[in-house]
């Protein structure tokens, strides 16, 4: 291993409670093979995990989904990351979540929420969503978190569809009461792979929208965070995808396999090891999914030599998989990959025909 031990200990725990939603988004991030509700881990061995993972020096867990609220056990859920001493974000699609479910949520210590807004405008939003009538229910939802004092995050996921009314989202998110805005590129694994011709915005439309942004954090210094990354297909460096492979988070899936990023499955010959079998901590330093590209020891060139090795790490392990053919080699977004030219390729292939919505 090419660093101490203590250089990979986890903040933060992205737990995928289920796999069920309401709503289909093209550019979910569920894998296409979806965790079955029967195979879904119960309240106490979730009880388990958060209080293992505190042991190993998480302070955040995301409970995400799918729509977390699709568990009737939540309220249970979020007390046992209470007991953890863990801060809970619940990130939810504000469909299927009542104004008193809320309520459960935060008197059993739900410490923040964070509501997806699939556009600004309604009937777009509903359409992207595949659900009539979500684009209100996100409404009434942000307005009774910030009636209960949790504080919000509006998480807008940018594509094709809707890159050109970031400003009105931002308004928007705003106007709902959010002390920050999370502005997101659509990631393609799983559903937004399946459609990433019909998600991919144009080059053009992403210049646009940088320079929007920079404008509205200048407009809104002081009112709103404004979070924003450039997409990958467009940029000249990678991300330090997920802060480093085995680095500094884990997911958990419904059915209890620990991944270091959400779309690791994609990946072939990996071995995932599942908390219904070993603890966190056993997991977190032995199991060969995690060890497999933790570190840089792994690195081939050009990343073995570049200077910027420690930083992005490579960027990310899914993508190098799912462009170039091999977990091992540097993330194709990277101007030195000689894979680079690929993205600009897929970047330009265009079908406005439909969307392949995502089915539970
Ligand atoms: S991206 Fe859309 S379909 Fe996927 S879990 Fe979130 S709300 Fe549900
Ligand atoms: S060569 Fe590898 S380490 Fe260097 S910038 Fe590109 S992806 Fe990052």
């Amino acid at each position: 291993m090419d660093a101490p031990r203590a250089a990979f200990a986890p903040l933060g725990l992205l737990a995928e409670l289920t796999h069920r939603c309401p709503l289909g988004c093209p550019y979910c991030s569920n894998p296409l093979e979806l965790d079955k509700r029967s195979d879904e881990l119960d309240t106490a061995t979730w009880a388990r995990v958060f209080a293992e993972a505190a042991g190993l020096g998480v302070l955040q867990v995301h409970l995400s989904g799918g729509e977390p609220a699709a568990r009737r056990d939540l309220p249970e859920i979020i007390a046992a990351a209470r007991d953890a001493g863990l801060y809970s974000n619940l990130i939810t699609s504000a469909v299927g979540l009542t104004s008193e479910g809320l309520t459960r949520l935060a008197d059993a210590g739900l410490d923040h929420v964070q509501v997806s807004i699939q556009d600004s405008d309604a009937a777009s939003a509903d359409l992207i969503a595949g659900y009539s009538g979500a684009f209100a229910r996100k409404r009434a939802l942000a307005a009774d978190v910030v009636n209960l004092g949790l504080p919000l995050t509006v998480n807008v996921v940018v594509h094709r569809a809707n890159i050109d009314r970031i400003g009105s989202m931002v308004e928007q998110a705003l106007a709902l009461g959010a002390s920050r805005v999370e502005i997101a590129h659509v990631q393609y694994y799983g559903w937004a792979l399946k459609n990433r011709a019909a998600l991919m915005p144009s080059r053009q439309q992403v210049d646009t929208a940088l320079i929007a942004v920079e404008r509205l954090r200048q407009s809104h210094c002081g009112d709103i965070v404004i979070d924003a990354v450039v997409p990958d297909y467009y940029a000249r460096y990678p991300k330090p995808c997920v802060g480093g492979w085995g680095r500094r988070s884990l997911n958990v899936t419904p059915s209890g396999r620990v991944l270091p990023c959400h779309a690791a499955e994609v990946i072939p010959g990996l071995e995932f090891w599942n908390v219904r079998d070993r603890s966190l901590s056993e997991i977190w330093h032995g199991s060969p999914a995690f060890m497999a590209f933790r570190g840089t020891d792994w690195m081939q060139e050009p990343c073995r030599s570049c200077a910027l090795k420690g930083k992005d790490f490579g960027g990310c392990r899914c993508q190098a998989f799912l462009i170039a053919g091999d977990a091992r080699l540097a993330d194709p977004v990277c101007h030195l990959s000689p894979h680079h030219d690929a993205l600009e390729k897929l970047a330009a292939i265009r079908d406005d025909s439909t969307y392949h919505y995502r089915k539970f």
